[in-house]
């Protein structure tokens, strides 16, 4: 007898086939005792069609207005989901964010959640009834309810967000996948799937841009320790679960945005490589990258520099212990990468550095807040360390730096960000993470 979240994406609620599908499979899990909030998105693509409509009247459509429109989506299913469990004799209602009391910023399109009323939710599943919720919209003026939605993919977020507000079990994340796959080629022939994997994984993952979660979702889960599982809506197959170490209580209020970052990491065994004078010319990058590839050198950050004139300077990052064979590829190019006809003699030269650490910041509370990465170049800055590379994700800002000024930076950066204690244990690097994922 468990408290469950049980989200499903838009294809799981898809057509009306496949929302007798999900109404049949919650009601067995309501008849086998258990209490059941279901969160879902809009049926199919339902939310593109609606963007696609708002562009075709306006270039630059008011964001209060597109809230009120893409909102209607999830608010379609909840009420079809509902009837159909209705249909099947299982008691059911179904709430818009509104109506539940999800409370976020006044942030239109992309709002974060502050905290979820519970009170109308338990009630009704003290009643018996399976609660159907609109996911992805919440309200940001509980008196006025103005409508506001998460950012596109937020339904994930509502769902984790709710099993933390309720204190679930767990919470089951139903989708048109297996499960969590990993697709690096280099570590595996073909995608496999992981029994499981842990939040910080899959947050690297998602810095990486592999889109299976929301990583909001994933943050929540990872803060208030929410068991979270990503299955398929049309197997009984276990799925992936993404597993949080144990967790001190934490006050629910202010749900999302307590902490835009949660960890500064740092690393100081890089290497970077950078070859000058390069010609800026389209296939450069590609021939030099595709050789480093070749020769299995795993390169880290990247970054191109623009000079007056015809050429670059391309400069990349490794693992200390591969330097000097990234540098022997370099070395190699750098004489095929001379620069044409114009500058016959110029001859691209290879430079390498040793002494450079790279420190980050990691949150998914930076998604869509750019001025998270001018706090940390303004704090590096007002620390007097130089950056000398930048490279940035969704959930993620790195800078490398003089190795003999990492302990500075950090200690800067984790006062800045209000990280001082407890320490967060640094990430694991995704190769690492995935080897050991892959050994059974
Ligand atoms: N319907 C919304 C979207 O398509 C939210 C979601 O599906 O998670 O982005
Ligand atoms: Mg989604």
């Amino acid at each position: 007898m468990s408290l469950i979240v049980q989200k499903f994406g838009g294809t799981s609620v898809g057509s009306v086939e496949r929302i007798v599908c999900v109404a049949q499979r919650v009601s067995n899990t309501a008849k086998a005792g258990n209490s059941i909030v279901v969160v879902v998105s809009a049926m199919g693509k339902t939310t593109d069609g609606l963007v696609k409509l708002a562009a075709e009247i306006s270039k630059n459509p008011c964001r209060r207005e597109m809230d009120m429109l893409l909102s209607t989506g999830e608010q379609v299913s909840i009420a079809l989901v509902s009837m159909a469990l209705q249909e099947l004799g299982q008691p059911a209602i179904s709430l818009t964010g509104a109506q539940v009391g999800i409370v976020t910023e006044a942030e239109h399109t992309r709002a974060r959640i502050l905290h979820i009323q519970t009170e109308r939710l338990t009630k009704h599943l003290q009643e018996g009834k399976v609660v159907v919720v609109a996911g992805f919209q919440g309200i940001s003026r509980t008196d006025a309810l103005e409508i506001t939605t998460l950012g596109r993919g937020g339904s994930d977020t509502s769902a984790v967000a709710i099993a933390a507000a309720l204190k679930a079990d767990f919470c089951e994340i139903y989708t048109d996948v297996p499960g969590i796959l990993t697709t690096d080629p280099r570590l595996v022939p073909e995608a496999q799937l992981m029994s499981e994997i842990t939040c910080d994984e899959m947050l690297e993952l998602a810095s990486l841009g592999a889109k299976v979660l929301h990583p909001r979702a994933v943050e929540i889960a990872r803060n208030y320790g929410v068991p979270l599982v990503v299955r398929s809506s049309w197997t009984d197959d276990p799925g992936t679960w993404v597993t949080s170490p144990p967790v001190k209580e934490r006050s629910l209020i202010n749900l999302e945005i307590a902490r835009p970052v949660d960890s500064v990491e740092s690393d100081t065994d890089q290497a970077k490589v950078a070859l000058l004078r390069v010609p800026d010319r389209p296939g450069v990058a590609a021939r030099l990258f595709g050789e480093i590839a070749r020769q299995d050198v795993d390169v880290d950050l990247i970054i191109q520099s623009i000079h007056e004139g015809n050429t670059n300077d391309i400069a990349f990052t490794v693992f200390t212990p591969i330097l000097p064979k990234a540098e022997a590829v370099a070395a190699a190019i750098a004489p095929v990468l001379r620069s044409h006809k114009s500058s016959p003699n110029e001859e691209a030269e290879v430079m390498v550095q040793q002494n450079i650490a790279k420190v980050s910041i990691a949150g998914a509370g930076m998604i869509g807040r750019p001025g998270v990465a001018a706090k940390m170049f303004a704090t590096l800055a007002a620390a007097g360390v130089n950056i000398q590379m930048i490279s940035t994700s969704e959930i993620k800002v790195s800078c490398v730096i003089a190795a003999q000024e990492c302990d500075r930076a950090v200690a800067a950066l984790k006062e800045a960000f209000d990280l001082d204690t407890p320490h967060t244990p640094h990430t694991p690097p995704l190769q690492e993470a995935a080897t050991r994922l892959h050994t059974p």
